[in-house]
């Protein structure tokens, strides 16, 4: 992940990006606002963390004209104490997040984050084994023959796949499909999830039980 750091401020930035490193975030420095405009049309920035006071143009034109071009790299806007109106100024113009000065590192890094994945895509094939699921077209496939899931089985697997070989919890898969707005009970996941292990036999996969945990969906090695 590369994330562009907008600050004019040395002894800031160079602090900054030595924090960044340490959360393992490769950090770019440009200390003005044309540099940065220069910067980031090279498209190839995950996350800009834009100062507003900035020399040469601010990071209001910054922003303005990143969004005039149609990127929808997310910005995190830094400002400065009580300046309300530069953060509904910020956000009307197409920032997705800001921080107050001085804030601490921590919540920076995981604001940086947090903004990394609501941008990250999403592959449109989940694979696992010899099993495949297209989220696009919303077919599944085991060997290359078709599966036949119902609407659940399909969240349930779906959202297991998104996490591959990590423990995931009855109620985290609730969570995950429950936009559908009925009741789900954890005894209908143990459902939805023995059908799916009849029915992913020849898939070269396997959904383990955790006791006391959830389930884990891996790949089984070939035989
Ligand atoms: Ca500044």
């Amino acid at each position: 992940m590369q994330v562009l750091l907008v600050e004019d401020d040395a002894v800031l930035a160079d602090g900054l990006s030595r924090v960044l490193a340490g959360h393992g975030i490769a950090t770019d420095v440009v200390g003005n606002g044309l540099d940065a405009d220069l910067r980031l049309q090279r498209n190839d920035v995950a996350v800009a963390v834009l100062d507003i006071g900035l020399p040469g143009i601010d990071g209001f034109e910054v922003l303005r004209r990143l969004r005039a071009r149609g990127s929808t790299v997310p910005v995190l806007l830094l400002t400065a104490r009580d300046a309300v109106e530069d953060r509904v100024r910020g956000l009307e113009n197409g920032a997705d997040d800001y921080l107050v000065k001085p804030f601490a590192t921590p919540e920076l890094v995981a604001r940086i984050r947090a903004l990394a994945r609501r941008n990250a895509p999403r592959p449109a094939v989940l694979a696992m084994g010899a099993l495949s699921l297209d989220t696009d077209a919303k077919r599944a496939h085991a060997a290359g023959r078709p599966l036949d899931l119902s609407v659940r089985e399909w969240a349930v697997l779906e959202y297991l796949l998104q996490h591959p070989q990590r423990v995931v919890s009855k109620q985290q898969i609730i969570d995950a499909i429950l936009p559908w707005g009925d009741d789900l009970t954890q005894n209908a996941v143990e459902v939805y999830v023995s059908r799916l292990r009849l029915k992913l036999q020849d898939a070269g996969v396997s959904i383990r039980t955790i006791r006391g945990f959830g389930y884990l969906i891996e790949p089984l090695p070939a035989p």
